[in-house]
């Protein structure tokens, strides 16, 4: 039996790692990949500490620092938590083995949101990708379109514009939800092209990505922009349903928490991008995991209850 479970690998799983290990509480991490979201910045000059470094070597330093302290951790997906009495979970992993623990601490951030249109199965991997940080190396010189009016996806516009790449950004409104600044500074690049009040509705290709079809949304009319790839940046949703029936969620899927990051369930905590915290970054999701492992440990040593703030 663990004393802590830790579901999620990112910037909140594993600083709440390094907190419940120095506190001496026997923990495992459980995440499919390590580093979470900021894995995918190539550049973080905010994170106190760093003048700047690639998000992925920082979260190698989080990740060690808490294997140092003792944190086990392992390759796999959660699928289920159960609860069988106070200070007892049973938590279900996707090769149908499982782990027992006294508490949970939810860090499992956000996926990205599918498009849902034809086309998104057979090619992502093959010209689709939801990383502009990763795989915009690849399309040097090439054509491609990226998708959203968010900050996510003008920065994906720039970086692949850097690259020397003709860029569509695809988006379905003519406001941006990205910040005015950012708008501005791609509105001048050159070889970008906005394709505004437009929707993608398939996405073409044989082996890989040869065009995106996109439509105007008043006019309803239909055209083929001809690219290599296509960069989806529409925003991440929460994956709650290991926990939809023993806590409280929002709207969005994401986990409410109190101020010390106690759910709604007594015994489960939870940190990080996964809850409703407004600001999704680096610095704030270490922070969250390192208030929720304190609260978890409060309650496994005083056992004090938690999640007053649902009663
Ligand atoms: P956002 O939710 O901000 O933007 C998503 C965009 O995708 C919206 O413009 C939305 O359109 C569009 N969209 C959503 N669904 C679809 C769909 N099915 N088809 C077509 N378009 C769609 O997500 P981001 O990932 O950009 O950002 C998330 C958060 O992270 C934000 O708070 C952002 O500010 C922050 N962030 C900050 C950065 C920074 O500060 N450097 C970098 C990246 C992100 P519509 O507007 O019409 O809803």
């Amino acid at each position: 039996m663990y004393d802590i479970i830790i579901v999620g690998g990112g910037a909140a799983g594993l600083t709440a790692a390094i907190y419940t290990c120095r506190k001496e509480l026997k923990t495992l991490i459980v995440s499919p990949e390590y580093g979470g979201q900021t894995n995918l910045t190539s550049h973080i000059e905010n994170y106190p500490g760093f003048m700047a470094l690639p998000g992925w070597d920082l979260m190698t330093k989080f990740k060690e620092q808490a294997e140092h302290f003792g944190a086990e951790t392992r390759t796999n997906k959660v699928v289920a938590i159960q609860k069988k009495g106070e200070k007892h979970f049973v938590v279900h992993f996707e090769d149908e083995s499982k782990e027992e623990a006294r508490a949970v601490i939810l860090a499992h951030g956000k996926l990205p949101k599918p498009l849902n249109i034809p086309g998104e199965k057979e090619f992502f991997g093959r010209g689709l990708s939801t990383c502009a940080t990763c795989d915009a190396p690849l399309y040097k010189n090439k054509s491609v379109a990226v998708i959203g009016g968010g900050n996510a996806a003008l920065e994906a516009v720039e970086e692949l514009q850097k690259m020397g790449a003709k860029v569509y950004l695809v988006h379905r409104r003519e406001q941006f939800r990205a910040d005015e600044i950012t708008v501005k500074k791609v509105r001048k690049l050159q070889n970008v092209e906005f394709v505004l009040n437009h929707a993608p509705v398939k996405i073409n290709g044989e082996k890989f990505v040869t065009s995106l079809t996109v439509e105007d949304v008043s006019a309803k009319k239909r055209k083929d922009l001809k690219v290599d790839g296509v960069f989806s940046e529409i925003g991440h949703i929460a994956d709650s349903n290991m926990v939809k029936d023993l806590l409280r969620l929002n709207d969005h899927g994401e986990v409410l928490v109190d101020e010390n990051n106690a759910t709604s369930c007594s015994g489960i905590f939870a940190a990080g991008d996964i809850t409703p915290v407004r600001y999704k970054q680096t610095v704030i999701a270490a922070g969250e995991g390192a208030k929720a492992a304190l609260e978890a440990h409060r309650y496994l040593t005083n056992g004090a209850p938690t999640g007053e703030y649902a009663k």
